[in-house]
């Protein structure tokens, strides 16, 4: 995901201040303890991004090199990687849900603040031999059983490069391609207030191996078809800037349908930046995207400048995610959705 601003606090204790010496010598534990033929999961969450494929491919290649020679990776729903995803090192490690192994020694879940964000592999929680959870949400509600939750962490890859390191798996160019994606898609491209000294020394560790960041960047955020050009023009020129929303700090909203989609042609991942475009909007601290993914229902982004806490709505509406960068999913019309939001906005000022 793309998350604008610093993590919230949701989480209590050690949590919120991300994982403990023992934590970190847990994990270690679980991957070094593995016999030679065990089988391990590496588990995303559904709709993944940047960060969730990212940070799971990065992982596997470095397991894989490490020895590890029964690795399947995978994600919920439909096996089809988002587009711009399309080229990245590791995809062979990737299985359709159906595929993975039912009962492995090891699952590791990569940027999923919460079991429903696993989907049908959620019981893999229950079946594995060892439950591993890399993670940066502060809305980690804790589900699994050995927990590197850093909320302070800018992308789950800088937890995940962390193990690596800790695993004395040196990064090779496939790696840190993986997890150059997954930073800069959860940083904004160094952007956000989570962008700090240790990104940026993550960032120039993983230039030093060769990775072209030109080149990554133009294929990941810079390339769309003709038709998702479009389709934004469409979708941007409906939509709305509710001044009055959010105590008077402002709401700026639109929707896009299924039928917008077919239309112009085009797929589902073309929609998850359109909330970038949206949300630049001056006159507003909240921008928020409707994305129909079924009859009534809504895939819905939020982002804030700072005023709202926004993960306190998603959270209220059955979601989750970081305090300037959440979403849920949304059932009814469109309207009646974004009724819910409004409503819950005002209770969601950072200063209340
Ligand atoms: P995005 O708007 O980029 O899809 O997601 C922004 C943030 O909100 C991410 O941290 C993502 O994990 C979280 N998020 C988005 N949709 C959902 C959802 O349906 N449930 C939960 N728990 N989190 C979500
Ligand atoms: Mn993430």
């Amino acid at each position: 995901m793309t998350a604008p601003g610093a993590a919230g606090g949701l989480l209590s204790g050690s949590a919120s201040t991300g994982p403990t010496e023992d934590d970190w010598a847990a994990a270690v534990a679980a991957v070094r303890r593995l016999p030679a033929d065990a089988r391990v999961l590496l588990i995303c969450h559904v709709n993944p991004d940047g960060d969730a494929l990212g940070s799971m491919l990065g992982f596997g290649l470095g397991l894989r090199r490490s020895g590890v020679r029964r690795l399947q990776a995978t994600f919920p729903g439909p096996p089809e990687v988002p587009e711009p995803f399309r080229w990245l090192p590791g995809l062979d490690l990737l299985v359709p849900a159906v595929e993975a192994y039912p009962d492995p020694d090891l699952v590791v879940c990569f940027d999923a603040a919460s079991e429903s964000r696993l989907g049908e592999l959620v019981d893999r929680l229950d079946t594995a031999g060892e439950a591993l959870v890399l993670d940066h949400h502060a809305s980690n509600t804790g589900f699994g059983r050995i927990h590197l939750v850093d909320p302070r962490a800018a992308a789950t890859s800088v937890v995940a490069e962390e193990l690596l390191a800790r695993l004395d798996v040196p990064l090779d160019a496939d790696t840190a391609t993986c997890l150059y994606v997954a930073l800069t898609t959860d940083t904004g491209s160094f952007r956000f207030e989570a962008t700090t000294p240790a990104v940026h020394q993550l960032a120039a560790r993983l230039l030093a191996t060769g990775i072209r960041p030109g080149d990554i960047s133009r294929r990941v955020f810079d390339t769309r078809p003709f038709g998702a050009v479009r389709l934004f023009g469409e979708v941007l020129g409906r939509a709305r800037l509710d001044r009055a929303a959010a105590a008077g700090r402002g709401l700026v909203w639109t929707y896009a349908t299924l039928d917008d989609l077919a239309r112009h042609e085009q797929q589902p991942y073309v929609l998850e930046s359109l909330i970038d475009s949206v949300r630049c909007t001056a006159e507003a601290d909240v921008a928020c995207v409707l994305k129909q993914v079924g009859v009534d229902e809504w895939a819905v982004s939020m982002r804030s400048k700072g005023a709202v806490d926004v993960s306190r709505v998603a959270i209220a509406l059955g979601g989750g995610g970081h305090r300037f960068a959440a979403g849920f999913t949304g059932r009814g019309g469109a309207q009646e959705v974004l009724g819910r939001i409004r409503a819950e906005l005002d209770g969601a000022l950072t200063g209340s």
